[in-house]
């Protein structure tokens, strides 16, 4: 069986990888407002490993029912492992990282983790179209963006009582996004980038180099801690130019959180990768269509 992934919407993701699954991100129950992908935590029997890019509740919520359910282990930062361990994870199933390690996660699978950054949501522009070219913002300081950021959760507040039941339950932490997180897996038949927010240090992005990266296509574009000077495809096109992957797969780039997100138009990003990187395909997804993900497709 070929290693296959499975887009759950947002940024999860199930990879079946020989006897293995892996969740890449958790986020699997929606508001009602989204459309359905046709899977829910109940469902999840099967789990081996969990490894969550951060903390927002749009990515690990969910992980701890999937860890309860199927004896799974939670890789992520030492937020999303305090977050988990309030639920009531097993502290056994639950591995904090921060950067710099090297996992096994079978006797061929490893994941390697690398520090990252989180996209700019508490720019003016925190959901900009994928051809909005975003200028300025520079240098804005931790305790203007974190004032910007309260204000998005009031505007999130008003969206209604089904999303405001929600974030009730869904939203677990207090403390941000924890710290993003890279995963670069190696297989045996080749190696995968895993990206769950629109944000990246490009030194490290730039000494990659994935058979495939999965790259996520939401907010304003961080690099390096600054927003990017231009638009959402750019900041893209400008990841898939610094990675050089065969096939470039995108996440985040549904109508995940209707009222605040958008459901991102991929015409520009496909015209801007096509630009910076003509070598490499850009693999657009449905939900669970099982996608051999290392199966070259010309
Ligand atoms: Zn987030």
């Amino acid at each position: 069986m070929p290693t296959t992934l499975d887009w759950l919407g947002c940024a999860t993701f199930r990879l079946t990888t020989g006897n293995l699954v892996i969740f890449l991100d958790a986020y699997i129950d929606r508001v009602p407002s989204a459309a359905p992908t046709g899977m829910t935590t109940d469902a999840v029997t099967q789990a081996d490993w969990i490894v969550v890019g951060h903390s927002h509740f749009d990515h690990v919520y969910g992980a701890e029912r999937i860890a309860k359910a199927t004896g799974a282990t939670i890789i992520g930062s030492y937020e999303t492992v305090r977050i988990m361990d309030a639920q009531g994870v097993p502290p056994a199933q639950l591995m904090p990282v921060a950067g710099g390690e090297k996992i096994r996660l079978s006797t061929d699978v490893t994941v390697d983790v690398f520090p990252s950054q989180h996209s700019c949501v508490w720019s003016s522009q925190p959901m900009p179209a994928s051809d909005a070219v975003c200028l300025g913002e520079l240098g804005v300081n931790y305790q203007e963006q974190q004032a910007h950021i309260e204000k998005l959760w009031d505007r999130l507040s008003t969206l209604g009582g089904e999303v405001v039941s929600h974030l009730t339950v869904s939203a677990q932490g207090a403390r941000g996004d924890g710290g993003a997180l890279l995963y670069f897996f190696e297989t045996p038949e080749g190696s995968l980038l895993y990206q769950d927010t629109s944000g990246h240090w490009s030194g490290i992005l730039q000494n990659l180099r994935p058979d495939v990266a999965i790259l996520a296509a939401a907010g304003r574009g961080n690099i390096n801690g600054e927003p990017i000077q231009g638009s959402l495809a750019q900041f893209v096109a400008r990841q898939a130019d610094l990675l050089r992957p065969r096939n470039v797969i995108l996440s985040h780039h549904d109508n995940w959180f209707p009222g605040f997100s958008r459901a991102i138009d991929v015409a520009p990003i496909r015209t801007e990768l096509a630009r910076w990187t003509p070598k490499t395909q850009l693999i657009e997804m449905g939900y669970m269509e099982a996608y051999p993900v290392f199966t070259k497709r010309e």
